[in-house]
């Protein structure tokens, strides 16, 4: 299974808790006003990846605490993203998972009532970092995130209770 990405780094700071491999998925439908990465939109754009290629990258980065699927929007490839999610998790090497999505918490359940897809990349997913970015609530010192209206949930409590549940 291919994936369609934006491009990778390999050893970031800040996506999320630790040094993590980031991959940017190409393709996202939310238009969010000064969008920070505008040339992730185009579903056409960036390139290809095979799921063991990347897989490939993981393995060969050293003092890696985790993966962050980032984009783009990693939900407008739901499919590829969860089975290579699915596929990490599988190497039992203690990856953790932080997935930024543009909608809300609340929208991707409904929205695995639909499509199953939707709730494995959920259940894969450690910290879902949700919500579009707003300009209006931009702030720089927020960690991992850059308006005050994202929330860092906590995905397997938030899944256990049907309702997000924050990380403070
Ligand atoms: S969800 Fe992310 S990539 Fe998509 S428009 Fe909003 S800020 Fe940009």
């Amino acid at each position: 299974m291919n994936l369609r990405i934006a491009g990778t780094v390999r050893e970031s700071v800040v996506d999320g808790p630790g040094v993590r491999l980031v991959i940017f998925g190409q393709g996202c439908p939310h238009q969010c006003p000064e969008c920070h990465n505008p040339e992730t939109h185009d579903p056409n754009g960036g390139r290809e990846e095979t799921i063991e290629d990347l897989l490939n990258i993981l393995k060969s980065t050293l003092l890696i605490k985790g993966i962050t699927f980032s984009g783009g929007e990693p939900f407008y490839q739901v499919d590829a993203f969860a089975t290579l999610g699915e596929k990490v998790k599988a190497m039992g090497k203690g990856y953790d998972i932080v997935t930024y999505t543009g909608y809300l918490f609340e929208e991707l359940l409904a929205l695995s009532e639909i499509n199953k897809d939707y709730y494995r990349l959920l259940e894969i997913t450690d910290l879902l970092v949700d919500g579009p970015y707003l300009r209006e609530d931009k702030d720089l010192a927020l960690a991992f995130r850059g308006s005050r209206n994202q929330r860092v949930i906590n995905v397997k409590a938030s899944l256990k209770v049907g309702e997000a549940v924050l990380v403070s």
